[in-house]
């Protein structure tokens, strides 16, 4: 995802007018890199939360990315292609269901596929073979922009813009109000921090404004969702070592951030697994085991040895300290 990030940082400096224009981030993502990856059928309706969060399905999914040529062409004609030339594929049949309200972890080696199975949940490429379905729906059938709004994306280097925090929080929902944006800065553990701010929601942020540190960031990230408030959550837990009282207040945060919704994680922190209602264990583009935790440990296969190297050390850190299982 760093890869499609990057232009838009860049972009973001220089094209200001076109980036308030377009109020929504979810939006400016879609135009400039995304739309053309993926094509809305004809016919296409609202994915729309039937009042609980839904299912999120893999069956049988295989995956390879598009070759390069194909994506510069595809983004200049605006379409998506199919008959891709046979480039390695990346996921072999991929099955799995998080049900709704639960929480699944990701873990495995680097280069596994774990943030590839997170790209076809909100639909940045199409599946090669097998179906994504969210609620029932085959991700394919729904409006693009019913499934961005839909699912709430977040990626470890939380972007923030060079612009104040109300505007940060409006990227997520351009309609929400102070209160609206208030209140998710509370109950994502920030709103202390930004009421003792000089300029409160008027203070600007980003690399020539007010400094956040990354645990403050994570936070920003996590209230975004809540003022967004997707039923499906997609989350790359941030590396970055924060101390004791930030991992914390993080953590508080994610919680309350996942309460009620069907989320998928690339876990990170020793925390997370324990608290995922499932692992999925993630090696050569397949699922090599699953369950929970405690059971994981005990059949001491691939997750034993990750937990032995990766996140059993946390624990000697207290509640502080996160650790790249992946790397
Ligand atoms: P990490 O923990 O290091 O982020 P990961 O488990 O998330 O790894 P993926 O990023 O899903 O792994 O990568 C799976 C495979 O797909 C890797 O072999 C990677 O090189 C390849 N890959 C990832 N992104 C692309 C891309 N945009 N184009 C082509 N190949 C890609």
């Amino acid at each position: 995802l760093t890869r499609m990030y990057g232009p838009l940082t860049a972009l973001s400096n220089v094209q200001v007018d076109v980036m308030t224009a377009l109020v929504s981030f979810d939006r400016v993502f879609e135009v400039l890199d995304l739309k053309p990856m993926v094509a809305e059928r004809p016919g296409a309706e609202r994915l729309r939360g039937t009042g609980g969060a839904p299912a999120i399905e893999f069956d049988d999914v295989t995956f390879r990315y598009p070759a390069a040529e194909e994506v510069s062409l595809a983004s200049l004609e605006s379409i998506a292609r199919t008959d891709t030339a046979p480039a390695r594929e990346v996921l072999h049949g991929v099955d799995f269901t998080v049900a709704p309200g639960e929480m699944v972890a990701l873990v495995g080696p680097s280069g596994a596929g774990k943030s590839t199975i997170t790209h076809l949940v909100s639909r940045l490429y199409d599946v090669t073979g097998g179906t994504v379905r969210i609620g029932g729906r085959d991700v394919r059938d729904v409006t693009l922009a019913s499934l961005r709004d839909e699912v709430g994306v977040v990626t470890q280097d939380a972007h923030l813009y060079h612009d104040t925090i109300r505007a940060n929080m409006l990227y997520a929902r351009p309609d929400a109000t102070d209160e609206e944006i208030r209140a998710a800065l509370r109950a994502a553990q920030i709103g202390d921090l930004v009421d003792a701010m000089p300029d409160g929601l008027d203070t600007v942020v980003g690399d020539r404004g007010y400094r956040l540190s990354g645990g403050e960031k994570q936070r920003l990230a996590l209230a975004r969702l809540l003022l967004k408030a997707p039923s499906v959550v997609v989350l790359d837990e941030a590396t970055a070592h924060l101390d004791s009282e930030s991992e914390a207040a993080v953590q508080h945060a994610l919680r309350t951030a996942l309460a009620g919704r069907t989320s998928l994680i690339i876990a990170h922190r020793l925390s997370t697994v324990r608290e995922a209602d499932q692992i999925l264990v993630v090696a050569g583009g397949r699922i090599v085991e699953r369950g929970r935790h405690e059971d994981l440990l005990l059949a001491g296969g691939l997750y034993a040895e990750l937990y032995r190297t990766q996140f059993a050390p946390q624990a000697g850190r207290g509640r502080g300290g996160s650790m790249n299982v992946a790397n």
